[in-house]
């Protein structure tokens, strides 16, 4: 799989004068860099790929290599950079053609220089176009549906000025709450065309999809319900693919797309979504965001794969805190779980403000609430597709555990099941799941809110 993703970004590549690499830095060696000695050993450890998720809130660096990768970071100002320092490595085609990305789309990135900086060492050094703060990650071999990764090194780029409040959230948190705020404030012309060259460029990642014209961003108005939409998956996590090689992650970030303009486009509610990009947000970081902005509704937006490819039909789960409700309710949550795993878990929340008491004198509230959202969103469903249970399913999925906000995962079709791939690819189809999710929140919001 990764040689799948490494010739897709290949294909975004836009290759330029190859002049041949120049060695970077100095070799002088410093005491950091006898320190380097020390880890270095013998054998090299190959890189098989190098990624970047470019994004408004975050830009990732995914090193994938077949040992675990051992490497140091430092930062540099004048201009903006960091140094990763990889050992036991050396250049590869690979780490070569890093240099030769096009980074005028990436908010964050304004170049990388790769050289091998001493026998065992590859030095890359990543221009920055602002101040920017960086977490690192390793994440071990993943092989879960779709998903077959070797040892990984994650770093993660976040505008510095944007990070507020250290305190009480992780940098992804707040990046994406400054995130959220701009996009409430204001029309955002470029931040839209930049998600939307993102996705241009991509085309041949999946030619049918195209981002559905993006109405004005409303102002946040009392008396609105906010619904924060959640495409699942994203970056580093595909979902599930279909066999035409079709990617759950673009489908379901288009139906959230189109289900946020049909929201905002209304005169009692209003949208927010937890991504607007291919970009990989962790479960806990759903749910905290949508807790933080005050969400009212939490829609999560997906097109898994069974385990069997006749398996087919839309369906709706919400939260259990005992048992799922069927086999099948059991392996979606476990799949759905395991994005984490896929993405990486170094932003768990600190949501500390959720006490055991208040979750136990809350949530079964809102899981009354939650079951009625989804059995009224699972009859308008039934219009446009079959449906795999006649009724609402339940199980443990983290990404609908916000105590206090009424949660349900939609379930929009297989893409593991060939006739619904083919729907799914379809914008006509896309575009009945989001105005039947919206038809079904209205119905929910008639009935459970007074609303202008
Ligand atoms: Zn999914």
């Amino acid at each position: 799989m990764s040689y799948e993703i490494d010739q897709q970004r290949r294909n975004l590549i836009k290759f330029g004068m190859f002049s041949g690499l120049t060695l970077l830095i100095s070799s002088k060696k410093s005491a950091a860099d006898n320190l380097i000695d020390q880890f270095a050993n013998d054998s090299t450890n190959q890189i098989i790929s190098v990624r970047i998720w470019p994004s408004d809130v975050y830009t990732r660096l995914t090193i994938e290599a077949e040992q675990g990768i051992k490497a140091k970071f430092f930062n540099l100002a004048n201009p903006n950079r960091f140094v990763i320092d990889i050992l036991n490595s050396t250049l590869n085609t690979v780490l070569k053609n890093l240099s030769n990305n096009e980074f005028s789309n990436d908010p964050i990135i304004s170049g990388i220089k790769v050289g091998q900086f001493n026998p065992t060492t590859v030095r890359i050094v990543i221009y920055a176009k602002q101040p920017v703060s960086a977490q690192t990650q390793t994440i071990d071999p993943v092989h879960l549906g779709s998903v077959n990764y070797k040892y990984r090194y994650v770093f993660d780029m976040y505008p510095a000025n944007a990070i507020t409040n250290h305190d009480e959230s992780l940098p992804l948190n707040d990046q994406l709450l400054a995130f959220l705020q701009l996009n409430a404030d204001q029309d955002k012309p470029g931040v839209e065309s930049s998600a939307k060259s993102t996705i241009a460029k991509r085309a041949q990642d999946y030619p049918e999809i195209s981002a559905p014209p993006a109405n004005p961003q409303v102002e946040p108005q009392k008396g609105k319900l906010l619904v924060m939409i959640d495409p699942g998956h994203g970056g580093e996590d595909p979902g599930a693919i279909g066999a035409q090689g079709t990617k759950e992650k673009h489908i379901v970030l288009d139906i959230g797309k189109r289900l946020r303009d049909l929201i905002n486009a209304s005169s009692n509610m209003q949208a927010q979504m937890t991504r607007t990009q291919d970009i990989f947000i962790p479960l806990g970081t759903r749910v905290a965001i949508a807790r933080k902005v005050k969400a009212d509704i939490f829609v999560s937006v997906h097109a898994d794969a069974f385990t069997s490819p006749a398996a087919r039909g839309s369906s709706v789960f919400v939260l259990s805190d005992s048992g799922a409700s069927s086999a099948f309710a059991k392996y979606m949550a476990v799949s759905q779980n395991n994005s984490d795993l896929i993405g990486g878990m170094s932003f768990q929340t600190r949501d500390s403000a959720v006490s055991r008491i208040l979750l136990d004198m809350t949530q079964s509230f809102t899981m009354r609430k939650s079951t009625k959202l989804g059995q009224s969103i699972l009859a308008q469903l039934k219009q446009i597709n079959k449906l795999h249970n006649q009724d609402i399913e339940r199980a443990g999925f983290a990404v609908l555990k916000a105590p206090d906000i009424p949660s349900i995962l939609v379930e929009s079709a297989f893409v593991s099941n060939p006739i619904e791939e083919n729907l799914l690819r379809t914008e006509e189809f896309r575009q009945k799941v989001a105005q039947q999710v919206f038809d079904g929140l209205q119905n929910y919001a008639k009935t459970n809110y007074k609303l202008a």
